[in-house]
Protein backbone atom coordinates (compact mmCIF):
# COMPACT_ATOMS: atom_id res chain seq x y z
CA UNK A 1 0.00 0.00 0.00
CA UNK A 2 0.85 3.58 -0.41
CA UNK A 3 2.43 6.36 1.71
CA UNK A 4 0.04 8.33 4.50
CA UNK A 5 -3.23 6.94 5.41
CA UNK A 6 -5.20 9.47 4.12
CA UNK A 7 -4.21 9.13 0.75
CA UNK A 8 -4.47 5.31 0.98
CA UNK A 9 -6.69 4.11 -1.44
CA UNK A 10 -10.06 2.97 -0.71
CA UNK A 11 -9.99 -1.02 -0.83
CA UNK A 12 -13.63 -0.67 -2.24
CA UNK A 13 -12.14 1.43 -5.15
CA UNK A 14 -9.94 -2.25 -6.56
CA UNK A 15 -12.99 -4.63 -5.65
CA UNK A 16 -14.58 -5.96 -8.60
CA UNK A 17 -17.95 -7.26 -8.90
CA UNK A 18 -16.39 -10.58 -7.81
CA UNK A 19 -14.23 -9.61 -4.83
CA UNK A 20 -17.61 -7.31 -3.72
CA UNK A 21 -19.52 -10.72 -3.66
CA UNK A 22 -17.29 -12.71 -1.57
CA UNK A 23 -16.69 -9.55 0.65
CA UNK A 24 -20.88 -9.50 1.25
CA UNK A 25 -21.00 -13.43 1.37
CA UNK A 26 -18.23 -13.30 4.10
CA UNK A 27 -20.21 -10.64 5.94
CA UNK A 28 -23.43 -12.26 6.15
CA UNK A 29 -22.24 -15.25 8.40
CA UNK A 30 -20.65 -12.17 10.20
CA UNK A 31 -24.02 -11.21 11.25
CA UNK A 32 -25.09 -14.63 12.10
CA UNK A 33 -22.44 -14.98 14.19
CA UNK A 34 -22.69 -11.44 15.62
CA UNK A 35 -26.72 -12.07 16.49
CA UNK A 36 -25.67 -15.61 18.42
CA UNK A 37 -22.80 -14.36 20.21
CA UNK A 38 -23.77 -11.46 21.95
CA UNK A 39 -22.42 -11.95 25.38
CA UNK A 40 -18.93 -13.36 26.35
CA UNK A 41 -20.39 -16.31 26.92
CA UNK A 42 -22.63 -17.03 24.26
CA UNK A 43 -19.69 -15.67 21.66
CA UNK A 44 -17.72 -18.87 23.03
CA UNK A 45 -19.63 -21.57 22.90
CA UNK A 46 -20.66 -20.20 19.52
CA UNK A 47 -17.01 -20.88 18.86
CA UNK A 48 -16.71 -23.62 20.49
CA UNK A 49 -19.36 -25.52 18.24
CA UNK A 50 -18.19 -23.88 15.41
CA UNK A 51 -14.75 -25.72 16.16
CA UNK A 52 -15.75 -28.85 16.43
CA UNK A 53 -17.57 -28.64 13.47
CA UNK A 54 -14.31 -27.75 11.96
CA UNK A 55 -12.28 -30.85 13.82
CA UNK A 56 -11.02 -29.23 16.79
CA UNK A 57 -11.16 -31.37 20.25
CA UNK A 58 -11.02 -30.69 23.24
CA UNK A 59 -7.18 -30.63 24.59
CA UNK A 60 -8.65 -33.10 27.66
CA UNK A 61 -9.15 -35.40 25.67
CA UNK A 62 -5.26 -35.82 23.63
CA UNK A 63 -2.41 -37.30 25.36
CA UNK A 64 0.39 -35.98 22.85
CA UNK A 65 0.37 -33.35 20.40
CA UNK A 66 1.54 -33.69 16.52
CA UNK A 67 1.43 -31.55 13.64
CA UNK A 68 -1.50 -30.31 12.11
CA UNK A 69 -3.74 -31.15 15.57
CA UNK A 70 -6.32 -28.92 16.31
CA UNK A 71 -7.37 -28.39 20.25
CA UNK A 72 -9.60 -25.92 21.91
CA UNK A 73 -9.69 -25.21 25.08
CA UNK A 74 -12.23 -23.39 27.18
CA UNK A 75 -11.70 -21.45 30.21
CA UNK A 76 -14.76 -21.00 32.46
CA UNK A 77 -16.70 -20.88 29.82
CA UNK A 78 -16.08 -17.41 29.07
CA UNK A 79 -12.63 -17.38 27.46
CA UNK A 80 -11.74 -20.05 24.32
CA UNK A 81 -8.25 -20.46 23.23
CA UNK A 82 -7.53 -22.31 19.44
CA UNK A 83 -4.64 -24.26 18.41
CA UNK A 84 -3.53 -25.54 15.33
CA UNK A 85 0.11 -27.50 15.89
CA UNK A 86 2.58 -26.71 13.64
CA UNK A 87 5.22 -28.55 11.74
CA UNK A 88 7.79 -26.88 13.42
CA UNK A 89 9.35 -27.29 16.61
CA UNK A 90 6.94 -25.38 19.30
CA UNK A 91 10.07 -23.70 20.78
CA UNK A 92 10.55 -21.85 17.76
CA UNK A 93 6.99 -19.88 18.66
CA UNK A 94 3.55 -19.37 17.95
CA UNK A 95 1.80 -16.93 15.75
CA UNK A 96 -0.77 -15.60 18.00
CA UNK A 97 -4.01 -13.50 17.25
CA UNK A 98 -5.82 -12.52 20.29
CA UNK A 99 -9.60 -10.87 20.14
CA UNK A 100 -11.41 -10.19 23.07
CA UNK A 101 -15.33 -11.58 23.12
CA UNK A 102 -16.81 -9.29 25.77
CA UNK A 103 -18.75 -6.22 25.31
CA UNK A 104 -19.87 -2.90 27.11
CA UNK A 105 -23.54 -3.92 28.72
CA UNK A 106 -25.44 -3.54 31.68
CA UNK A 107 -25.08 -6.48 34.57
CA UNK A 108 -27.72 -6.60 36.67
CA UNK A 109 -27.03 -6.32 40.55
CA UNK A 110 -26.72 -9.71 42.81
CA UNK A 111 -30.03 -7.79 44.43
CA UNK A 112 -31.86 -6.71 41.32
CA UNK A 113 -35.22 -6.71 41.81
CA UNK A 114 -37.41 -4.51 43.34
CA UNK A 115 -40.63 -2.31 42.97
CA UNK A 116 -41.54 0.96 42.70
CA UNK A 117 -44.89 3.02 41.53
CA UNK A 118 -46.40 0.08 40.58
CA UNK A 119 -43.38 -1.19 38.39
CA UNK A 120 -41.46 -3.81 38.16
CA UNK A 121 -37.54 -3.15 37.98
CA UNK A 122 -33.67 -4.64 37.97
CA UNK A 123 -31.01 -2.62 39.33
CA UNK A 124 -28.17 -2.88 36.91
CA UNK A 125 -23.93 -2.06 37.07
CA UNK A 126 -22.81 -0.99 33.72
CA UNK A 127 -19.90 -2.91 32.59
CA UNK A 128 -17.12 -0.95 30.23
CA UNK A 129 -16.86 2.78 29.65
CA UNK A 130 -20.12 3.74 27.76
CA UNK A 131 -21.84 6.77 27.69
CA UNK A 132 -24.67 6.50 29.35
CA UNK A 133 -27.26 8.38 27.87
CA UNK A 134 -27.09 5.95 24.61
CA UNK A 135 -28.79 3.24 26.83
CA UNK A 136 -31.95 4.69 27.82
CA UNK A 137 -35.31 3.98 25.65
CA UNK A 138 -33.68 1.16 23.32
CA UNK A 139 -34.98 -2.26 23.54
CA UNK A 140 -32.85 -4.83 25.73
CA UNK A 141 -32.34 -8.37 25.60
CA UNK A 142 -30.95 -10.30 28.92
CA UNK A 143 -29.02 -13.51 28.67
CA UNK A 144 -26.37 -15.23 31.30
CA UNK A 145 -26.35 -17.66 33.96
CA UNK A 146 -28.52 -18.16 37.29
CA UNK A 147 -27.47 -20.94 39.85
CA UNK A 148 -29.66 -22.17 42.40
CA UNK A 149 -30.11 -22.96 45.77
CA UNK A 150 -29.95 -26.52 44.70
CA UNK A 151 -26.59 -26.40 42.52
CA UNK A 152 -28.86 -26.56 39.23
CA UNK A 153 -27.69 -24.33 36.25
CA UNK A 154 -29.94 -21.83 34.42
CA UNK A 155 -29.63 -20.63 31.54
CA UNK A 156 -31.30 -17.30 30.37
CA UNK A 157 -32.05 -15.84 27.23
CA UNK A 158 -34.78 -13.49 26.29
CA UNK A 159 -35.58 -10.22 24.50
CA UNK A 160 -33.56 -11.19 21.01
CA UNK A 161 -35.66 -14.07 19.57
CA UNK A 162 -38.32 -13.08 17.27
CA UNK A 163 -41.82 -12.75 19.53
CA UNK A 164 -39.25 -11.78 22.77
CA UNK A 165 -40.60 -9.43 24.86
CA UNK A 166 -37.93 -6.86 25.24
CA UNK A 167 -37.05 -4.63 28.22
CA UNK A 168 -35.89 -1.17 28.64
CA UNK A 169 -34.52 1.65 30.87
CA UNK A 170 -36.98 4.26 30.41
CA UNK A 171 -35.70 8.57 30.16
CA UNK A 172 -37.33 11.43 31.02
CA UNK A 173 -39.66 12.98 28.52
CA UNK A 174 -38.36 16.52 27.14
CA UNK A 175 -41.00 18.83 28.33
CA UNK A 176 -39.57 18.03 31.77
CA UNK A 177 -35.89 17.78 31.22
CA UNK A 178 -35.15 21.32 31.55
CA UNK A 179 -32.78 20.21 34.35
CA UNK A 180 -31.83 17.12 33.05
CA UNK A 181 -30.85 18.82 29.54
CA UNK A 182 -28.46 21.48 31.72
CA UNK A 183 -26.25 18.66 33.55
CA UNK A 184 -22.58 17.56 31.48
CA UNK A 185 -23.13 14.54 29.65
CA UNK A 186 -21.84 12.13 31.95
CA UNK A 187 -24.63 13.02 34.62
CA UNK A 188 -27.76 13.14 32.20
CA UNK A 189 -27.84 9.92 32.93
CA UNK A 190 -26.74 8.41 36.29
CA UNK A 191 -24.98 5.29 37.11
CA UNK A 192 -27.71 4.22 39.67
CA UNK A 193 -30.31 5.22 37.72
CA UNK A 194 -29.64 2.63 34.47
CA UNK A 195 -32.40 0.73 35.92
CA UNK A 196 -34.63 -2.11 33.46
CA UNK A 197 -38.20 -1.82 33.26
CA UNK A 198 -39.35 -5.74 33.84
CA UNK A 199 -42.95 -5.96 34.55
CA UNK A 200 -46.24 -3.83 35.90
CA UNK A 201 -48.60 -6.25 36.78
CA UNK A 202 -49.16 -7.37 40.57
CA UNK A 203 -50.08 -10.41 42.66
CA UNK A 204 -54.08 -10.65 42.98
CA UNK A 205 -53.16 -11.90 46.51
CA UNK A 206 -50.49 -10.40 47.90
CA UNK A 207 -51.60 -7.15 49.69
CA UNK A 208 -47.67 -6.24 50.43
CA UNK A 209 -45.00 -6.02 47.64
CA UNK A 210 -47.54 -7.01 45.19
CA UNK A 211 -45.61 -6.27 41.99
CA UNK A 212 -42.34 -8.00 42.74
CA UNK A 213 -44.18 -11.22 44.33
CA UNK A 214 -45.81 -11.49 40.92
CA UNK A 215 -42.77 -10.91 39.48
CA UNK A 216 -40.80 -13.39 41.55
CA UNK A 217 -43.43 -15.93 40.98
CA UNK A 218 -43.38 -15.76 37.39
CA UNK A 219 -39.72 -16.13 37.34
CA UNK A 220 -40.28 -19.13 38.96
CA UNK A 221 -42.38 -20.46 36.93
CA UNK A 222 -39.94 -19.82 33.34
CA UNK A 223 -37.27 -20.47 35.49
CA UNK A 224 -37.13 -22.50 38.74
CA UNK A 225 -35.37 -19.75 40.55
CA UNK A 226 -35.73 -17.43 43.55
CA UNK A 227 -34.67 -14.42 45.12
CA UNK A 228 -31.59 -15.33 46.46
CA UNK A 229 -30.43 -17.09 43.12
CA UNK A 230 -29.70 -13.96 41.53
CA UNK A 231 -26.80 -13.69 44.05
CA UNK A 232 -25.35 -16.59 41.90
CA UNK A 233 -26.17 -15.13 38.67
CA UNK A 234 -24.88 -13.38 36.10
CA UNK A 235 -27.09 -11.73 33.61
CA UNK A 236 -26.23 -9.47 31.08
CA UNK A 237 -28.48 -6.53 29.60
CA UNK A 238 -27.67 -5.94 25.67
CA UNK A 239 -28.96 -4.01 22.82
CA UNK A 240 -31.70 -6.81 21.19
CA UNK A 241 -31.56 -5.17 17.93
CA UNK A 242 -30.13 -7.69 15.58
CA UNK A 243 -27.03 -6.54 13.49
CA UNK A 244 -27.76 -6.04 10.00
CA UNK A 245 -26.31 -4.04 6.45
CA UNK A 246 -25.93 -0.34 6.98
CA UNK A 247 -26.53 1.65 3.90
CA UNK A 248 -28.53 2.27 0.72
CA UNK A 249 -24.91 -0.11 -0.71
CA UNK A 250 -25.11 -2.48 2.41
CA UNK A 251 -21.57 -1.70 2.71
CA UNK A 252 -21.32 -1.77 6.28
CA UNK A 253 -22.30 -3.39 9.47
CA UNK A 254 -23.85 -2.21 11.90
CA UNK A 255 -24.67 -4.10 15.27
CA UNK A 256 -24.08 -4.09 18.95
CA UNK A 257 -20.44 -5.97 20.17
CA UNK A 258 -18.52 -5.30 17.09
CA UNK A 259 -15.86 -4.29 19.65
CA UNK A 260 -14.29 -6.60 19.87
CA UNK A 261 -16.13 -9.51 18.14
CA UNK A 262 -15.57 -8.65 14.68
CA UNK A 263 -11.68 -9.28 15.16
CA UNK A 264 -12.92 -12.55 17.22
CA UNK A 265 -14.93 -13.37 14.25
CA UNK A 266 -12.62 -12.74 11.84
CA UNK A 267 -9.70 -14.76 13.74
CA UNK A 268 -11.98 -17.40 14.58
CA UNK A 269 -12.80 -17.92 10.72
CA UNK A 270 -9.09 -17.78 9.73
CA UNK A 271 -8.01 -20.57 12.43
CA UNK A 272 -10.64 -22.61 11.11
CA UNK A 273 -9.67 -22.83 7.78
CA UNK A 274 -6.16 -23.43 8.59
CA UNK A 275 -5.11 -26.43 6.26
CA UNK A 276 -1.18 -26.68 7.48
CA UNK A 277 1.18 -24.09 8.99
CA UNK A 278 4.66 -23.81 9.75
CA UNK A 279 4.50 -22.55 13.23
CA UNK A 280 1.94 -23.31 15.99
CA UNK A 281 -1.30 -21.35 15.43
CA UNK A 282 -3.05 -19.71 18.29
CA UNK A 283 -6.43 -18.03 18.69
CA UNK A 284 -7.29 -16.68 21.42
CA UNK A 285 -10.52 -15.25 22.44
CA UNK A 286 -10.42 -13.89 26.14
CA UNK A 287 -13.17 -11.89 28.23
CA UNK A 288 -12.58 -8.82 30.52
CA UNK A 289 -10.57 -6.66 28.19
CA UNK A 290 -13.31 -3.81 28.88
CA UNK A 291 -12.58 -3.78 32.57
CA UNK A 292 -8.64 -3.80 32.46
CA UNK A 293 -8.22 -7.54 31.70
CA UNK A 294 -8.30 -8.20 35.06
CA UNK A 295 -9.85 -11.39 36.52
CA UNK A 296 -9.34 -15.25 35.64
CA UNK A 297 -10.64 -15.11 32.64
CA UNK A 298 -9.39 -11.70 31.22
CA UNK A 299 -5.61 -11.74 29.39
CA UNK A 300 -3.76 -10.65 32.34
CA UNK A 301 -4.96 -14.02 33.55
CA UNK A 302 -2.26 -17.25 34.57
CA UNK A 303 -4.67 -19.13 32.06
CA UNK A 304 -2.77 -18.08 29.18
CA UNK A 305 0.02 -19.59 30.70
CA UNK A 306 -1.22 -22.55 31.57
CA UNK A 307 -2.39 -23.29 28.31
CA UNK A 308 0.08 -22.34 26.44
CA UNK A 309 2.68 -24.40 29.15
CA UNK A 310 -0.12 -27.61 28.18
CA UNK A 311 0.49 -27.48 24.57
CA UNK A 312 4.57 -27.76 25.07
CA UNK A 313 4.02 -30.53 27.37
CA UNK A 314 1.65 -32.41 24.99
CA UNK A 315 4.13 -31.20 22.14
CA UNK A 316 7.15 -31.95 23.33
CA UNK A 317 6.00 -34.28 26.27
CA UNK A 318 8.18 -32.83 28.90
CA UNK A 319 8.08 -28.98 29.97
CA UNK A 320 10.06 -27.09 32.29
CA UNK A 321 9.48 -23.53 32.97
CA UNK A 322 12.32 -22.04 30.41
CA UNK A 323 10.53 -24.05 27.84
CA UNK A 324 7.47 -21.66 28.61
CA UNK A 325 9.97 -18.28 28.64
CA UNK A 326 11.58 -19.32 24.71
CA UNK A 327 7.92 -19.73 23.25
CA UNK A 328 6.96 -16.85 24.36
CA UNK A 329 9.87 -15.32 23.61
CA UNK A 330 10.03 -16.69 19.99
CA UNK A 331 6.26 -15.84 19.41
CA UNK A 332 4.20 -13.13 17.36
CA UNK A 333 1.06 -11.80 18.04
CA UNK A 334 -1.63 -9.57 16.54
CA UNK A 335 -3.33 -8.23 19.37
CA UNK A 336 -6.06 -8.25 17.07
CA UNK A 337 -8.76 -5.11 18.49
CA UNK A 338 -10.91 -2.16 16.81
CA UNK A 339 -9.72 1.11 16.35
CA UNK A 340 -11.75 4.45 15.52
CA UNK A 341 -12.45 5.16 12.54
CA UNK A 342 -12.70 9.03 11.24
CA UNK A 343 -16.18 10.32 11.77
CA UNK A 344 -16.97 12.75 9.15
CA UNK A 345 -19.12 14.64 11.95
CA UNK A 346 -16.21 14.58 14.36
CA UNK A 347 -12.68 14.91 12.46
CA UNK A 348 -11.55 17.22 15.63
CA UNK A 349 -10.34 14.31 17.51
CA UNK A 350 -7.94 12.93 14.65
CA UNK A 351 -4.68 13.72 13.11
CA UNK A 352 -5.59 12.76 9.26
CA UNK A 353 -2.45 11.82 8.63
CA UNK A 354 -2.63 9.15 11.71
CA UNK A 355 -5.90 8.26 11.46
CA UNK A 356 -7.81 5.00 10.10
CA UNK A 357 -10.71 5.73 7.82
CA UNK A 358 -13.89 3.55 6.91
CA UNK A 359 -13.31 0.92 3.58
CA UNK A 360 -9.05 1.57 3.59
CA UNK A 361 -8.10 -2.06 5.01
CA UNK A 362 -7.13 -3.55 8.38
CA UNK A 363 -5.73 -1.02 10.84
CA UNK A 364 -2.05 -1.57 12.23
CA UNK A 365 -1.93 0.65 15.28
CA UNK A 366 2.24 0.57 16.59
CA UNK A 367 0.54 2.49 19.83
CA UNK A 368 -2.59 3.35 21.82
CA UNK A 369 -2.11 4.72 24.90
CA UNK A 370 -3.04 8.01 26.65
CA UNK A 371 -0.88 11.39 27.36
CA UNK A 372 2.35 10.67 25.91
CA UNK A 373 1.86 6.82 25.03
CA UNK A 374 1.16 5.89 29.05
CA UNK A 375 -0.51 2.28 29.60
CA UNK A 376 0.81 0.97 25.59
CA UNK A 377 3.07 -1.46 24.47
CA UNK A 378 5.21 0.37 21.53
CA UNK A 379 5.70 -1.77 19.00
CA UNK A 380 8.86 -2.28 17.75
CA UNK A 381 10.14 -0.82 14.29
CA UNK A 382 11.49 -4.65 13.01
CA UNK A 383 8.10 -5.97 13.96
CA UNK A 384 5.91 -3.74 12.38
CA UNK A 385 8.50 -3.96 9.41
CA UNK A 386 7.53 -7.63 9.59
CA UNK A 387 3.60 -7.39 9.71
CA UNK A 388 3.84 -4.65 6.79
CA UNK A 389 5.80 -7.18 4.48
CA UNK A 390 3.47 -9.78 5.18
CA UNK A 391 0.52 -7.72 4.13
CA UNK A 392 2.09 -6.53 1.20
CA UNK A 393 3.53 -9.70 -0.15
CA UNK A 394 -0.37 -11.24 0.56
CA UNK A 395 -2.32 -8.63 -1.29
CA UNK A 396 -4.09 -7.13 2.59
CA UNK A 397 -5.05 -3.81 2.28
CA UNK A 398 -4.10 -2.13 5.21
CA UNK A 399 -3.77 1.22 7.30
CA UNK A 400 -1.71 2.72 9.49
CA UNK A 401 -3.11 4.97 12.86
CA UNK A 402 -3.17 6.18 16.41
CA UNK A 403 -6.34 5.93 18.47
CA UNK A 404 -6.37 9.99 18.18
CA UNK A 405 -4.86 13.20 18.78
CA UNK A 406 -1.89 13.09 20.56
CA UNK A 407 -3.50 14.87 24.32
CA UNK A 408 -7.34 13.93 22.82
CA UNK A 409 -7.47 10.75 25.22
CA UNK A 410 -6.92 7.18 24.10
CA UNK A 411 -7.04 3.43 25.79
CA UNK A 412 -5.54 0.71 25.90
CA UNK A 413 -5.71 -3.13 24.92
CA UNK A 414 -4.66 -6.45 25.15
CA UNK A 415 -1.10 -5.73 24.01
CA UNK A 416 0.35 -4.61 26.68
CA UNK A 417 0.28 -7.87 28.66
CA UNK A 418 0.92 -9.79 26.07
CA UNK A 419 3.84 -7.76 25.24
CA UNK A 420 5.20 -8.02 29.24
CA UNK A 421 5.53 -11.64 28.57
CA UNK A 422 8.31 -10.66 26.26
CA UNK A 423 6.72 -11.14 23.06
CA UNK A 424 6.87 -9.45 19.77
CA UNK A 425 3.33 -7.48 19.59
CA UNK A 426 1.11 -5.09 17.59
CA UNK A 427 -2.32 -4.33 17.63
CA UNK A 428 -3.77 -5.00 14.22
CA UNK A 429 -7.97 -4.81 13.89
CA UNK A 430 -10.82 -3.29 12.11
CA UNK A 431 -11.62 0.59 12.40
CA UNK A 432 -15.18 1.23 13.66
CA UNK A 433 -17.69 3.84 13.77
CA UNK A 434 -19.80 4.40 17.15
CA UNK A 435 -17.66 2.59 19.08
CA UNK A 436 -18.85 0.92 22.13
CA UNK A 437 -22.60 2.35 21.48
CA UNK A 438 -25.69 0.50 21.17
CA UNK A 439 -25.20 0.33 17.39
CA UNK A 440 -21.36 0.47 15.76
CA UNK A 441 -20.63 0.50 12.52
CA UNK A 442 -17.88 -1.38 10.53
CA UNK A 443 -17.28 -1.94 6.85
CA UNK A 444 -17.45 -4.80 4.91
CA UNK A 445 -14.11 -4.27 3.38
CA UNK A 446 -12.42 -4.32 6.49
CA UNK A 447 -13.72 -7.35 7.74
CA UNK A 448 -13.02 -9.00 5.37
CA UNK A 449 -9.16 -8.03 5.23
CA UNK A 450 -9.03 -8.58 8.85
CA UNK A 451 -10.23 -12.18 7.88
CA UNK A 452 -7.67 -12.33 4.87
CA UNK A 453 -4.84 -10.56 7.02
CA UNK A 454 -4.97 -12.92 10.33
CA UNK A 455 -5.26 -15.59 7.55
CA UNK A 456 -1.76 -14.36 6.16
CA UNK A 457 -0.38 -14.29 9.37
CA UNK A 458 -0.91 -18.22 10.65
CA UNK A 459 0.21 -19.09 7.25
MN1 LIG B 1 -11.79 -3.61 22.16
MN1 LIG C 1 -13.68 -1.47 23.86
Amino acid sequence: MSELAYETKNGWKVADDAKKKEIFDFCDDYINYLNVGKTERLACSEAVRRAKEAGFCDIKEIKTLKAGDKVYMVNRDKSVYLAVIGEEDILNGINFVIAHIDSPRMDLKQNPLYEDCDMTLFKTHYYGGIKKYQWTAVPLALAGVIYTADGKKVDVRIGDKPGDPVFCVTDLLPHLADNQMQKKAPKIIEGENLNILIGSMPDNDSEKDAFKTAMLKLLNEKYGICEEDFISAELEAYPAAPACDVGFDRSMVGGYGQDDRVCAYTALRAILEIKSCKKTAVCVLVDKEEIGSMGNTGMRSAFFEFVTATLIEKAKGTYNELMLKTVFRNSECLSSDVNAAVDPTYPEVNEKRNASFLGHGIVITKYTGSRGKAGTSDANAEFVYKVRKLFNDNDIIWQSSELGKVDEGGGGTIAQYVANLDMEVIDCGVALLSMHAPFEIASKHDIYMAYKAYLAFYN
